[in-house]
C-alpha cells in the first residue's frame, strides 16, 4: 500500500505530467481510503485552476489548452 508520502508525491506530479497506470491506480485507491490525501489532491488542484485561470488573464491569447501548457513548462517568459 502505498503511503500518504508518495501519494502526496504523485497528486504533485499528476499536475506537472500524465501519470502511468500504475501510479494513477495507486493514487485512486488510495484517495478512497484516505480523508487526507483527498483533500489534498482536491486542494492542489484548485490551486492549479486558479494559477491557469490567473495565467490565462495574463496572457489573454493563450489557448486553455492543459497539454500545450505542459509541453512549454511552467516557465515560459
Ligand atoms: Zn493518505
Amino acid at each position: 500500500m502505498a503511503t500518504c508520502k508518495e501519494i502526496h508525491r504523485l497528486v504533485s506530479e499528476g499536475l506537472d505530467r500524465d501519470l502511468s497506470v500504475i501510479e494513477r491506480t495507486k493514487m485512486r485507491l488510495h484517495l478512497l481510503i484516505c480523508d487526507a490525501c483527498t483533500n489534498f489532491s482536491g486542494q492542489m488542484q484548485l490551486i492549479r485552476k486558479a494559477m491557469h485561470k490567473m495565467a490565462q488573464l495574463d496572457e489573454p491569447d493563450a489557448t486553455p489548452d492543459p497539454e500545450s501548457d505542459r509541453a512549454r513548462g511552467p516557465e515560459r517568459r
